[in-house]
């Protein structure tokens, strides 16, 4: 079989890159190594997740709000079962139309482990040990990643938990001790406080949220402090032992160094990362480089040192995110096809999918400080925006930062319900050069939370009219 384009790995990098690779008229086939299409993202990763936060926060509405707003529905009981199955069927109505949009598109589906034979040589090894060569111009890695390893601890998926193993829990865990204040240990803490689990996060850093806002990572952890996660920031994970009776017993440490001491779980949530994933590959026998961290090195172009193999996702540099896997493999397929696909990295959102939500684009107050960038900065609390005063969701705030020279919109970063969405129209503008000004004297419809960006970027030149 011959192919223009093969691409392994059919998670959003890679099935995206499929489609628009047909659309331009490449002739492509998929070789994927699950029984479903959408790789982490679907199967066991943002779509899962989501279902869950989801349901979990109808849960605590119900629970704790909904007699605020004059509805009694009594004491709502948590149906477990039903809830996972509520998170199952969203993701087969997502992996089922990834399989239905290979088809319509016209791309080949192989299933088994793929393995670069050579340039222009892919093999596909089916579960049961059958195998059958695919021949092809291009070949795309979209392999992604998978959860960072505690040296030490042993993820049993029961008692020591990855993420995947966190999405299943079959009952609620009296107390969950998550290791990794990043965004994935938050929401998936949040989902479990939610559903009745006392939470205890341990981080390395002393802050959460590593990466993002200062600013935002100290008021987020502030909102979850009152919702109930307790944190222990600066401190180690030395040791996970698990009980003979279930549970575990886990040995943390300052992480400067001193006195140990001994948390108790039923269930510990390991959450520091994830690596890319390049097994099976075979990407020695043919010389593909990968850097120290075992990512695929890649040129601008996505291209490999190997003529004909490129890689796009998890598994090469830049955040391990979704929609940045997608855009990249949209960009590859573009350039195949002789076009000019292109990705802007400085214009990647980044959400935390909690109540509330954070959301940022651009650059942080950090990063211009360090990078010497003159900047100002514009702040609007939701306390002060009259749809989150009516509806009763006014913590958090927008925060937009402007070259201090030529007012250029350099980043944004929200904390509040809905940031997600609100993070839109700031990318939106970013791309397009956007000014504070220009934002600011955009009209926002009255009334929205969107007119807390419109006020933030009112106070870049300290006008904002609402405080
Ligand atoms: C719990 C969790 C929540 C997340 N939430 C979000 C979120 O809300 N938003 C967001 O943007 N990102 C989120 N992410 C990250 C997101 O899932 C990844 O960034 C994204 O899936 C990367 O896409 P990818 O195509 O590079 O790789 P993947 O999605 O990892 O897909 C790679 C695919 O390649 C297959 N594969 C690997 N090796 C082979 C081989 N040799 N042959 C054949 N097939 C192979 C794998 O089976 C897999 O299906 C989350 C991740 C987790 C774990």
């Amino acid at each position: 079989m011959s192919y223009d384009l093969v691409v392994i790995g059919t998670g959003p990098g890679g099935y995206v890159c499929a489609i628009r690779a047909a659309q331009l008229g490449l002739r492509t086939a998929v070789v994927e190594k699950r029984a479903t299409h959408g790789g982490t993202c679907l199967n066991v990763g943002c779509i899962p997740s989501k279902a869950l936060l989801h349901a979990s926060e109808a849960f605590e509405e119900a629970n704790k709000h909904f007699a605020d707003l004059g509805i009694d529905v009594g004491t709502p009981k948590l149906d477990l079962k039903k809830m996972m199955s509520f998170k199952a069927e969203g993701v087969a109505g997502n992996t089922k139309g990834v399989e239905f949009l290979l088809k319509k598109n016209k791309v080949d589906t192989f299933h088994g482990t793929g393995r670069i034979a050579g340039a222009g040589r892919v093999e596909v090894i089916a579960e049961d040990g059958g195998n059958q060569m695919l021949e092809t111009k291009s070949i795309v890695i979209a392999t992604g990643s998978d959860v960072a390893r505690l040296p030490g601890v042993t993820i049993d998926e029961k008692v020591v938990v990855s993420s995947t193993g966190a999405l299943e829990l079959d009952r609620v865990p009296k107390k969950l001790l998550v290791i990794g204040a990043g965004v994935i240990g938050l929401e998936l803490g949040s989902v479990w406080r939610r559903l009745g689990s006392e939470v205890t996060v341990v981080e390395y850093l002393d802050r959460v949220l590593p990466g993002m806002d200062g600013e935002v990572g100290k008021q987020f952890q502030r909102i979850l402090t009152k919702q109930g996660i307790a944190f222990k920031l600066s401190t180690k994970v030395t040791g996970v032992e698990v009980g003979k009776k279930g549970g575990a017993s886990v040995t943390v440490e300052p992480a400067a160094g001193g006195e140990a001491e001994t948390l108790q779980a039923d269930v510990v949530l390991v959450c520091i990362g994830r690596t890319p994933y390049t097994e099976g590959l075979g990407l020695d026998t043919v010389g593909v480089q990968r850097d120290d961290k075992g990512r695929i090195q890649t040129d601008s172009h996505y291209a490999t040192n190997v003529t004909g193999i490129y890689a796009i996702g998890d598994v090469i540099a830049g955040p391990m995110l979704a929609h940045k896997a997608e855009d990249e493999g949209v960009a590859v397929a573009e350039m195949l096809a002789g076009q000019s696909g292109h990705v802007n990295y400085g214009v990647i959102p980044n959400v935390v999918y909690t109540f509330p939500e954070v959301a940022s684009v651009g650059k942080t107050e950090e990063e211009l400080t360090k990078d010497g960038i003159a900047y100002n900065a514009g702040k609007f609390p939701f306390t002060a925006n009259g749809r989150a005063k009516a509806n009763g969701t006014t913590d958090g705030f927008v925060k937009v930062l402007a070259d201090a020279q030529t007012d250029r919109v350099l980043g944004v970063h929200i904390v509040g319900a809905d940031a997600g969405n609100l993070i839109a129209e700031v990318a939106v503008a970013m791309e397009f050069g956007a000014s504070s000004e220009d934002i600011a004297r955009t009209c926002h419809a009255h009334p929205t939370l969107t007119e807390a960006v419109k006020e933030a970027a009112l106070a870049v030149n300290k006008r904002a009219i609402h405080v």
